[in-house]
């Protein structure tokens, strides 16, 4: 059976056609039981193409190709400068591709195309093209221990690697999770969030195009107590790396502890404090924060979900703030000045709806939005509220849509309890013109990534992870390559004397 072809037509013109099977071997295949589902597009709820559906049977022959291809035409066998090559390659290809992938993103996604174009897809590029120049600088190192003895610490592959990815920054995520895999010798099955599996499936064409061997990437689009349980629990996958839900999370670890206790690293939640000192500058810390919060929908792990504002320059902030908040141009992603897009999915649309409603019964004060945006579509105005008690739902919770929690504090000892009185610790940011006050702050502050007088900077050099619940490891940065190798001690005996 021949798998479905997804064919779009994207709003502001131009169209796009490849195959919406299963990437195993460097070929597109139906799902061994034929199983496809339905692709949405969020800005109108209708469907736009039919992918097909992994099984556990079809996760076990993308594992045995990945196996094969590791043992015979990738890891040990190819040395790295070759993997390097091939990763600028497929960087070349993303860039040469990079309006039509970014349209791809936009329309399965909701993100606007002009962020997905000049963001998303961008760095996707630059990603790959990061983690090829790391691809031949796998140096292993001798440790001087005495003179009778050499040792050297060499850093190899992990081997099948499962990766799992979520739907807000679909391409991204893809380009995180494979870059340093492949850089450091893995072979790949990596699971597509189901709301947003197209942009990885144009990519899988790219890869053959750059001559990556058959078995060395496999993609599967599936659910995930299938095609992702599969993955988390298959005996013959050396490696998990995850990235959603703290929920799930747990069930990843769980499944690698109870099958062959596969390392596993995590990319989970966050509930991110954002913190504004009356001494910051105000429209810098305004326009941030507004970009710390409602970037990409609030659909951002690292979002500055609760922002905290020194008392005395409270209600100045707010008065900015809410202008800042009402000035976002919320809409079709394909028009030109959109700032937001629709949220992913009904199920994400409700959700969020749903803490809206339990923020008004908990008796915070909503400021602005909290209501639906247009007739059709996942659309929410850009919501904030204010006099929240932080044990509410709003108040700990992440919410992951556009909606900030808002808080006064009177003082650095008030300010960092309050900050990291969370399980969350993915990320945090300080807004000061005092550098000592800032980073005094970050120094105290329980995150991963703390930002000073910005938000939401990433960059593929500089590694990004959780504290507490948000997570365990690192993606990016050379702290990556870590995750995605296993370092082998060899003892090599010069002029020991024998032990008996
Ligand atoms: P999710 O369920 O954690 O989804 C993330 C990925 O895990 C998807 O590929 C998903 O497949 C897969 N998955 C789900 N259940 C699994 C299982 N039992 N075993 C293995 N894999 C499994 O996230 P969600 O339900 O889409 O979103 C829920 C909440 O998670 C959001 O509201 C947000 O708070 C958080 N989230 C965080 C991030 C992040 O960047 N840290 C990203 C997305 C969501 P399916 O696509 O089939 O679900
Ligand atoms: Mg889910």
């Amino acid at each position: 059976m021949a798998p479905p072809t997804v064919s779009l037509s994207f709003p502001h013109g131009g169209k796009s056609s490849f195959s919406g099977g299963l990437f195993i071997n460097n070929e597109f295949v139906a799902a061994g039981d034929g199983k496809t589902f339905a692709v949405v597009n969020p800005s109108d709820g209708k469907e736009i193409a039919q992918v097909a559906e992994a099984s556990a049977k079809d996760v076990d022959v993308a594992v045995k190709a990945a196996r094969k291809a590791f043992n015979e035409s990738w890891g040990l066998n190819v040395p790295g400068f070759k993997r390097g090559q091939l990763l600028i390659k497929l960087a070349e290809l993303i860039e040469a591709n990079l309006e039509e992938i970014a349209a791809i993103e936009s329309l399965d996604n909701g993100k606007a195309f002009s962020i997905a174009k000049g963001f998303d897809i961008t760095e996707v590029a630059a990603n790959i093209r990061y983690y090829a120049g790391w691809a031949d600088k796998n140096h292993g190192k001798v440790i001087e221990v005495d003179s009778s003895k050499l040792h050297i610490q060499r850093q190899e592959p992990m081997g099948v690697c499962g990766q799992i990815i979520p739907w807000n920054f679909p391409a991204l995520m893809f380009a995180w999770k494979i870059g340093p895999a492949l850089a450091m010798g893995n072979t790949i099955v990596l699971k597509t969030a189901e709301q947003t599996p197209l942009s990885a499936l144009k990519m899988c064409e790219l890869i053959k195009e750059a001559g990556f061997p058959p078995g060395v990437v496999n993609v599967i689009s599936g659910f995930g107590p299938v095609a992702g349980a599969a993955i988390a629990n298959h005996m013959d996958i050396d490696k998990v790396a995850f990235t959603g839900s703290t929920l799930v999370g747990r069930n990843i670890l769980k499944a690698a502890a109870s099958s062959n206790l596969k390392k596993v690293t995590l990319e989970l939640g966050g509930k991110s404090p954002n913190i504004i000192f009356a001494d910051a500058d105000l429209d810098q810390a305004i326009s941030w924060s507004a970009f710390g919060i409602m970037f990409n929908h609030g659909q951002c792990c690292c979002a500055g979900s609760r922002v905290y504002v020194e008392e005395s320059i409270y209600e100045k902030f707010m008065a900015k703030f809410d202008e800042k908040i009402k000035s976002i141009q919320v809409g079709n992603p394909f028009e030109g000045n959109t700032f937001q897009g629709p949220q992913v999915s009904q199920l994400q649309y409700d959700r969020i709806m749903a803490y809206i409603d339990s923020g008004k019964k908990e008796g915070a004060t909503l400021r602005t939005g909290g209501i639906r945006h247009g007739q059709e579509g996942y659309f929410i105005e850009p919501t904030v509220f204010t006099d929240v008690n932080p044990d509410s739902k709003i108040g700990r919770e992440e919410i992951f849509g556009p909606v900030v929690v808002v808080h006064k504090f009177k003082d650095n000892a008030d300010l960092i309890k309050k900050a990291n009185d969370s399980v969350y610790g993915l990320a945090a940011a300080v807004f000061s013109r005092d550098v000592t006050r800032a980073l005094d702050t970050a120094n105290k502050l329980q995150a991963g990534t703390v930002w000073v007088n910005c938000y939401n900077q990433l960059n593929p050099q500089v590694p990004f992870g959780g504290f507490k619940q948000s997570g365990i490891g690192r993606e990016l940065g050379e702290a990556a390559l870590a995750s995605y190798s296993q370092s082998k001690s060899i003892h090599v005996n010069l002029h020991a004397p024998n032990p008996m």
